[in-house]
């Protein structure tokens, strides 16, 4: 409990702040005031940490890493930030005597989707973790108006809602107008030579520009008063849209530049592992990048002279491709604004910027035609151009006249600038996120780059953070390991190891059963308000949540459903044990495909949910807009952890780390982190199945399989399969899922067919599927599985990670913050 709080006084400031900012006693206020008033008493807090931090920090001059990332999936803030302050149940007790429910006031919050999915979720925790374990690290990123789209489902089909997440004001941030940077796109270069220097200048003329604003939210570390920044960056027009420019008969370019500045923060691109190569993306990826570039260049300036050493005091991450563009744009920044020779700005930037590889998914590549990037950034491809031409001739230096490795490797190639070549080119680090996709990356997909430099290569598995998923998330589990080892946990996951002894014990099972049984009940409760259906709390709850897409297989599951379905209708006899089969998904909003597998297991549930013939043995949820709020109510109410991604596709998974650490062990492939937590826990306490990542690699390589053999030799399969086009499960409507039909089977196109081996993996999977059933009707092993699991998850915290980027990749300072004299 922190020592510094004082209930009365936080009582009476919450009461002051709906007064000053409603102009309401405090039993007049709505709830959603009430939050706000909360929160900004929070923050009050906060913001005394926030200072002594940034005074470390200037006394300090610690290295320092910049996150840079279009995605950060902050989920909600104020109940986070009362546990980092540890400050939650003091609180708590604080509002009860006012009258109100935390919980209730928490859901007042909107969640920060300011992401699509695992990508921007990891870099919310490894934010969290950097201020847990005291480095001074700023989350650089985009201030969207609207943020993930929110899901309805209507009739069983998503339909996109905006997000205005803003709309009652965000309590957390704060506007930093001082800090405004402006950023330039399109026009030309010109080039003139400067006699004093004796070197070409190059001066963008013509162009168009915005202004970044600064939007700093605290990130608390836990328990240690080190407030970190997540700096978000908003847009305007440079020029407001004035009678001036009117008068100058530049009214059009006022107009645009306007527009320009309103589009370019709009909205997130709701695309998860999939590029869609619009021109707009381009903008916000160096909108944002160009802002905090600068702003970073500014800081070091402040204390040091020569920039020359930039990077002996920071660092740049680049989460993906996406903010590739700050190689360019640092090296514009030394070269045009500081004066740097060509080597020396490749020396500091090639030094300073590391990238983070996150999938081998071709189609999530980054690739902009040239046409497109030299106009929108023309100083910037000139740059890129020039990278281009040398690290073609370290190409032809290392294997003369092999055009081959020219072609595969070159920046710029066949009319497009491709983003990975650039990153890995200038990096000096390149990191797979799990041990298995780090060693694809090597011998598959990035083979001839490790080849070339092999010392850049290296693996950081991902991980999550235990103070969100767990502490916050499942206060009744955190409570209980913490009666039995300390809650040394907290910020040591791997003390969570200490519960292992427990696995056996026939009392630890019975409260870790009743626990799960809890939160069970209050997922149910959940489901009954949302989705209108009973579910059974003693029934399996086997859940599947992560952005829909069919590497991730969500179709497997289901038609393992129907599979089931069919053999309970068949043998009403059958000794089945009651499964709740719960789905949360969101699918990119023109992805035909992973849209019509939402309606298929809407449809589903339907006829099932609906069948009273059954018994209630079977039920289907699909949870509407999973995001991280209910995801945290989901985890801890999960018995099994659908993992099922085909072999070789999913780089890590995070979902799975989160399900592990509630106790629910894995049913998957061994794919991504998986093979890890199959190592951490062993293999008698996870369920796994399917082809393995090199056995898909190899039918990828030798033209694919034939699904057809499946579905001619194996009626359970080709009865499924015949369901999705009898009208089953569409009141007769036999196209509804001819789509999805044709796509596993393909007896029409010479295409492949079944891509992703549903077919293949079908009948193992179902036979996992019955070990998980005989494991749960033994309550003892279930237990002691389950159990396990969340005791073996130590190695998955981000603070694990977060320490190898910074010992192997970063090399930050650490720092001690004291709490400021109050
Ligand atoms: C953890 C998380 C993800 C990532 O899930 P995967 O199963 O790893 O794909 C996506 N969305 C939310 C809201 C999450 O919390």
């Amino acid at each position: 409990m922190n020592k510094n709080f004082k209930k009365e006084e936080f009582k009476k400031s919450v009461a002051e702040n709906v007064k000053t900012l409603y102009r309401k006693t405090i039993d007049e206020a709505t709830p959603q005031q009430v939050f706000q008033a909360v929160s900004y008493t929070v923050k009050d807090v906060i913001i005394d940490d926030w200072l002594a931090t940034q005074k470390v920090y200037e006394k300090e001059d610690p290295k320092m890493v910049y996150y840079m990332s279009m995605e950060f999936l902050m989920g909600r803030a104020l109940g986070n930030n009362l546990i980092n302050l540890t400050a939650y149940e003091a609180v708590k007790e604080a509002l009860d005597e006012m009258g109100f429910d935390l919980n209730m006031i928490e859901d007042q919050e909107p969640d920060a989707a300011l992401g699509n999915g695992g990508l921007g979720r990891l870099a919310a925790c490894f934010l969290d973790s950097l201020a847990t374990l005291g480095y001074c690290a700023y989350g650089c990123g985009i201030r969207y108006r609207y943020g993930m789209f929110k899901q309805k489902i209507e009739n069983g089909y998503q339909i996109e809602v905006p997000d205005n997440w803003l709309k009652d004001g965000n309590p957390f941030e704060l506007r930093r107008p001082e800090y405004a940077k402006e950023v330039k796109f399109g026009g030309y270069v010109r080039v003139e030579y400067d006699e004093k220097t004796r070197r070409n200048k190059f001066i963008q003329e013509g162009y168009q520009s915005v202004r970044a604003i600064p939007y700093d939210i605290p990130i608390v570390g836990y328990n240690n008063h080190v407030v970190n920044t997540l700096r978000v960056w908003d847009a305007e027009a440079i020029n407001d849209f004035q009678l001036d420019s009117f008068d100058k008969g530049d009214y059009q370019k006022a107009v645009e530049q306007e527009n320009l500045a309103k589009n370019i923060v709009e909205v997130l691109y709701p695309n998860d592992n999939h590029y869609a190569g619009k021109e707009l993306r381009l903008k916000q990826q160096y909108f944002f990048i160009s802002a905090s570039v600068q702003a970073a260049i500014e800081k070091y300036k402040k204390k040091h002279t020569d920039i020359r050493k930039f990077y002996e005091k920071a660092t740049f991450q680049l989460n993906d491709t996406h903010p590739t563009v700050a190689i360019a744009e640092l090296m514009r920044i030394l070269l045009d604004e500081e004066g740097l020779e060509w080597d020396e700005a490749w020396e500091v930037t090639t030094k300073t910027c590391a990238y983070t590889n996150h999938t081998i998914m071709a189609e999530a590549l980054e690739k902009w035609p040239i046409e497109l990037f030299s106009r929108l950034l023309p100083r910037i491809y000139q740059i890129i151009e020039e990278i281009n031409r040398r690290f073609v001739n370290e190409i032809e230096k290392k294997y003369p006249g092999n055009h081959e490795k020219m072609r595969k490797m070159a920046i710029i190639y066949d009319g497009q600038v491709k983003m990975a070549h650039l990153a890995i080119a200038a990096g000096y680090s390149v990191n797979g996120v799990a041990q298995l996709h780090t060693e694809i990356l090597k011998n598959q997909e990035l083979k001839d780059f490790y080849q070339m430099m092999p010392e850049k290569f290296n693996n950081k598995t991902n991980g999550i953070t235990q103070r969100r998923f767990l502490l916050h998330a499942n206060p009744l589990l955190a409570s209980w390991v913490t009666d039995h080892i300390g809650d040394e946990w907290i910020t040591d996951l791997p003390q969570i190891a200490k519960m292992k002894i427990y696995a056996e014990d026939k009392k630890a099972q019975q409260e870790f059963m009743n626990i799960k049984y809890q939160n069970k009940l209050r997922l149910a409760k959940y489901i009954k308000e949302h989705n209108g259906i009973d579910v059974d709390p003693r029934s399996i709850f086997d859940v599947q949540v992560k952005r829909l897409h069919e590497y991730k297989r969500q179709l497997l599951n289901i038609l393992h459903v129907m599979y089931l379905y069919n053999k309970i209708k068949d043998h009403p006899e059958l000794d089945f044990y009651p499964r709740t089969f719960i789905f949360g998904a969101k699918a990119a909003a023109g992805y035909k495909r992973a849209k019509q597998t939402i309606k298929l297991i809407n449809s589903v549930g339907d006829v099932i949910n609906n069948d009273r013939s059954i018994n209630g043995k079977l039920k289907v949820v699909f949870i509407e807009d999973y995001r991280v709020s209910n995801a945290e109510l989901i985890f801890a109410a999960s018995d099994v952890s659908e993992q099922i991604s085909t072999a070789s596709k999913e780089a890590s998974g995070t979902g799975n780390m989160k399900f592990m650490l509630n106790g629910a062990p894995t049913l998957g492939t061994m794919d991504g982190a998986n093979v890890e937590i199959v190592q951490e826990v062993g293999e008698e306490n996870a369920f796994i199945f399917g082809l393995t990542a090199d056995e898909v690699i190899n039918f990828e390589n030798n033209g694919g399989y034939y699904p057809m053999e499946y579905f001619n030799s194996d009626q359970d399969i080709r009865r499924v399969l015949m369901q999705l086009i009898n009208g089953e499960y569409s009141n007769g409507d036999m196209n509804m899922f001819r789509e999805i039909y044709d796509s596993l089977l393909n007896t029409k196109s010479s295409d492949r067919a079944d891509t992703y081996f549903i077919l293949a993996d079908f009948k193992s999977y179902a036979k996992a599927q019955e070990e998980v059933e005989k494991a749960y009707r033994d309550e003892e092993r279930w237990a002691k599985m389950a159990i396990l699991n969340m005791a073996s998850s130590g190695k998955f915290t981000a603070d694990r990670t977060i320490k190898q980027y910074v010992d192997e990749i970063w090399h930050l300072d650490h720092v001690t913050v004291e709490a400021l004299n109050s």
